[in-house]
């Protein structure tokens, strides 16, 4: 079906430019399927005509009562609502899931990161190197602990950090790595361990979007010094708020759980001698309600996680017909991705110049939710701020806080042009949908391109 369509088009082009048109279009036209004489199926919805999706979407989060409210339920009639036992199985069972000897539940993800860095010792006059594509808590983990992020551009087929552009970044403040597997798609994981290994860098995994996703058949998260998951609504195990740290070090994730719970000794950090708190620390803790949400979300995991790899991988094989449309790559060691989201390029110049926005517009209303995706952060006004901020300037020199040296050092264009022009994400949930569904959202996209002329 999908290779008549794209004949069709070709077919039609050929027809026009011979200035032949309609009529011996409409001769053809049997073999070409009912579709094709159907003109309003052939409007885009933008201009009146029917939308090629005319039902609603999953809604997100999933809850099932009858699976779901029984553990929840005992928690809150129990009165213990302090993290105890429900949060040591969810701790426990997430780390055997992702093959981790620890993990530690906490308030969100954006704080996992923060006490992984802190519990590693990367702060003040530290350099940590990271991509610009993400979402804004990646960097705000870094300046929270008073380092400053250093932006490493992006491979744009694989929308991750190029791990070929590491090393030229490396000074001697440089002291970790937080690779992001934005969207749910694994980094290049072997090449950005070596790396680290190579220069004696820590390395802590933004796997906020890596739920289950694997590289070389190893969950990531794994793979460095400390992984940080989000459980916040929007994430593929949704708990409203929630995040987790992985490590296989033990000390060190002693270490995180004292600073989580007002530097209070755990585990290697207690000691007989004196009593009382050991370190700085402040408090972090997830409860038991939270946890037994997650526990519920957890028993999906897998089967959402399989659906959506499934689809993703069909609506990329489908969508890469579409000149003009050019979907994510993998790295040929990732043995799963978790797709929060379903990215893919788009060229305008194959769509007769239509804009991205106006393109955004046009499927919307075909109704495929879609969006621009992130803006760059190594351009936001936050970092000039902070590096104007008093203790900033006491860590660092003039010339490391200029804002327009450091800009000029850490421009990343490739992720400008994805940011600005090119990207294009579908939420996890679409993948969620039927195979006739990603059937559609190529039909909605093949229609754009049959008409983007008029929707200019
Ligand atoms: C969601 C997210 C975070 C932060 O997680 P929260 O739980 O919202 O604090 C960090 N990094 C990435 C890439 C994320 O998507």
């Amino acid at each position: 079906m999908a290779k008549n369509k794209l004949d069709r088009r070709k077919f039609l082009k050929a027809n026009s430019l011979i200035g032949v048109g309609a009529s011996l279009a409409l001769n053809h036209a049997p073999i070409y399927g009912f579709d094709f004489l159907n003109k309003v199926n052939q409007t885009p919805a933008i201009l009146g005509g029917n939308p090629v999706i005319d039902h609603d979407w999953p809604s997100w989060p999933i809850w099932n009562p009858e699976t779901d409210e029984k553990r929840l339920l005992e928690v809150m009639r129990s009165g213990v609502w302090s993290r105890r036992n429900v949060t040591l199985e969810f701790e426990k069972k997430w780390a055997e899931t992702i093959g981790s000897k620890r993990c530690l539940a906490l308030v969100n993800g954006t704080n996992a990161m923060i006490t992984s860095f802190a519990n590693l010792d990367i702060g003040w006059g530290d350099e940590v190197i990271t991509t610009p594509y993400s979402f804004i808590a990646s960097v705000q983990s870094i300046l929270f602990n008073g380092a400053i992020p250093v932006f490493v551009d992006v491979d744009p087929k694989t929308f991750q950090i190029d791990p070929s552009k590491i090393e030229e970044k490396i000074t001697k403040r440089t002291k970790a790595i937080l690779p992001v597997h934005i969207l749910g798609l694994p980094c290049d994981m072997d090449a950005i361990m070596k790396i680290a290994a190579k220069h004696n860098l820590k390395v802590v995994e933004d796997a906020c979007q890596g739920w289950l996703a694997e590289y070389d058949h190893k969950k990531v998260g794994t793979f460095g010094d400390a992984g940080c998951f989000s459980f916040q609504n929007s994430k593929n195990i949704p708990i409203g708020e929630g995040g987790a740290i992985v490590s296989d070090d033990e000390a060190f994730m002693d270490r995180c759980y004292s600073y989580h719970n007002y530097g209070m000794p755990y585990g290697s950090m207690k000691s007989s001698s004196r009593p009382g708190a050991i370190m700085a620390g402040t408090k972090l803790r997830i409860t038991e309600y939270q946890c037994a949400i997650g526990l519920a979300q957890l028993e999906r995991l897998e089967d959402q996680t399989k659906k959506r790899s499934m689809n993703a991988e069909y609506l990329r094989s489908k969508i890469s017909e579409v000149s003009g449309i050019m979907p994510y790559e993998l790295y040929p060691k990732v043995t799963r991705a978790s797709f929060h989201l379903f990215p893919f390029r788009y060229k305008s110049r194959e769509f007769k110049d239509l804009s991205r926005d106006k393109f955004l517009e046009a499927l919307n209303s075909e109704g495929v939710p879609c969006y621009s995706g992130y803006q760059p952060l190594n351009k936001m006004p936050f970092l000039e701020n902070t590096f104007a901020s008093k203790n900033f300037k006491q860590f660092y020199t003039t010339k490391q806080l200029n804002y327009s040296n450091y800009s000029e050092q850490n421009a990343c264009p490739f992720s400008d042009v994805l940011c600005d022009e090119e990207a294009i994400w579908l939420p996890q949930y679409v993948l969620l949908g039927s195979k006739r569904d990603m059937n559609s959202i190529f039909s909605a996209i093949q229609k754009i391109y049959d008409n983007a002329e008029k929707l200019k």
